[in-house]
């Protein structure tokens, strides 16, 4: 933050810019004196940006081969990863890159922030050369989705550095985070036209009453700003990202360790904050859905096997895996059901589920997909994925009564204790058949008799006349105590 003396001091610099400079510099000065004075004011107004936990490691030519075969893994297990990438300016000259931040979101409560220190590269003949190589390349795999503000072509400039090929970045599934907010807000928060008495609440936050030209993409620390309420600390945007962050690299002293400290918060802030812009907006789990529902309708071809998501209430019987990286409180909860679909063979085999028909084709699509139609099948694969686990064990119920409905199932399931992650359906010629996946199956065999006797014909009918008498009785409770009251 600026004193009171630098802030007057700038506010005047930049009313008073020579008029003897040549434009471009004016504009330049311009631009920098405004931008100073953008950081004070957020700073002023917010508190500084905090990360969630997050385990730091750093790739360059120090890298041990262990720790690269730890990363590869990780990475291997990371569905969705965060990049960002730093370049240092050189006079008359373009940008030079120089660091590639990426965050792998994990399953566990600690991410990992991984700085790929381009110009502290192992030589290309090394072991460890052809580790990092595998990295990208794990990195670039068709199930995992990258998530950038800005475009995956901000990559490319770092091509040079052999990592990785052009052809990699172009088949990866990525996310421009950047233009998926620009959406988000214009969609979220149209220019409100005060009225008479309007109070604070009722402030317009449309992109031009923020002073945001709805032209230009947002800046990240906008974003952080208006969406979070905290300041991102942006005075090191061009910094020395080259000089080798790591403190194995070379023999450092007291104040360089500390600059260098400085700027690792700095880059890993960037991913750190788009990570909780993303949990904010709920944007995994959006992203998730909704290509799911459309796939349902355009990707028929890929897969004769078809599906539905339909929502419910978070407070429902389903195991909510530990991948789903969102908020408790913000949590939405899909329970996935087959209606009207025909299974080859729905014994209680996982192993014959479905599933393998969609890996086994994926291989052959790979090339001939558009980036948008392989996020697609991505998500379907993913949804097929999450499917499966609820179903890992289950019990099939063959030719139940046609009346019963999803949540009377459930609800009737609850009552004799069964431990239920999802219910689905199956239809064969004209009889019904109920999927039950269950939470665990130490006690199979006594849900399996327990089930055999349920969602009859004769079960039906008693359940109905049950659910009337309790009715019927729960009103008959209530006017009694009205009558008692009065
Ligand atoms: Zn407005």
């Amino acid at each position: 933050m600026l004193s009171e003396n630098e802030y007057r001091k700038t506010k005047q610099q930049l009313e008073n810019i020579p008029r003897d400079l040549p434009t471009k510099q004016q504009n330049n000065l311009k631009k920098l004196l405004k931008k100073k004075l953008h950081e004070h004011e957020l700073a002023s107004k917010y508190p500084p940006f905090q990360p969630l936990p997050y385990a730091q490691f750093f790739i360059n030519y120090a890298t041990h081969e262990l720790t690269l075969l730890h990363l590869i893994e990780s990475v291997q297990c990371s569905k969705k990863i965060i990049l960002d990438t730093e370049s240092i300016t050189i006079p008359h000259q373009p940008n030079e890159p120089a660091l590639i931040q990426l965050q792998l979101i994990l399953p566990t409560s600690y991410s990992y922030v991984i700085f790929v220190e381009v110009c502290h590269l192992p030589r290309e003949h090394d072991t460890t050369f052809d580790l990092i190589k595998l990295f990208f390349h794990t990195l670039f795999q068709f199930d995992k989705i990258i998530y950038i503000w800005g475009e995956i072509k901000e990559l490319t400039k770092f091509i040079k550095f052999g990592l990785f090929s052009n052809e990699q970045i172009r088949l990866s599934n990525n996310i421009n985070c950047q233009d998926e907010f620009k959406k988000y807000w214009q969609r979220n928060y149209p220019h409100k036209i005060s009225s008479y008495g309007s109070t604070e609440d009722s402030q317009c936050n449309c992109e031009s009453c923020l002073g945001i030209n709805p032209q230009d993409p947002w800046s990240l620390q906008n974003a952080v700003a208006h969406k979070l309420h905290l300041y991102l600390d942006k005075r090191f945007t061009i910094s020395q990202f080259d000089i080798g962050l790591d403190s194995q690299l070379k023999h450092l002293n007291d104040s360089e360790i500390k600059h260098r400290e400085r700027m690792i918060h700095y880059a890993a802030n960037d991913c750190l904050s788009i990570y909780q812009l993303i949990l904010e907006l709920n944007f995994f789990h959006h992203e998730q859905s909704v290509t799911s529902l459309s796939s349902h309708k355009s990707n028929k071809n890929i897969s004769n096997y078809s599906f539905q998501l339909l929502p419910i209430s978070s407070n429902d019987d389903l195991i909510v895996p530990n991948e789903y990286d969102i908020p408790s409180t913000s949590r939405t909860v899909y329970l996935i059901e087959t209606p009207t679909v025909i299974l080859d063979n729905h014994s209680s085999t996982p192993s014959q589920f479905p599933t393998t028909t969609n890996t086994s084709t994926k291989p052959k699509y790979k090339k001939e997909l558009s980036a948008e139609e392989r996020k697609k099948l991505h998500n379907k694969t993913c949804t097929l994925k999450q499917r499966k686990r609820y179903f890992r064990f289950q019990i099939t119920r063959e030719d139940i009564d046609k009346r019963f409905t999803t949540k009377q199932i459930k609800k009737i399931l609850k009552q004799h204790n069964i431990p239920v992650t999802a219910v689905s359906f199956s239809s064969r010629t004209n009889k019904k058949a109920l999927i039950i996946g269950l939470k665990e199956i130490t006690k199979l065999s006594i849900y399996e008799n327990i089930v055999a006797d349920l969602f009859t014909k004769q079960h039906y009918e008693q359940f109905r006349n049950d659910k009337y008498k309790s009715r019927s009785s729960s009103h008959h409770h209530r006017s009694h105590l009205n009558h008692y009251h009065f």
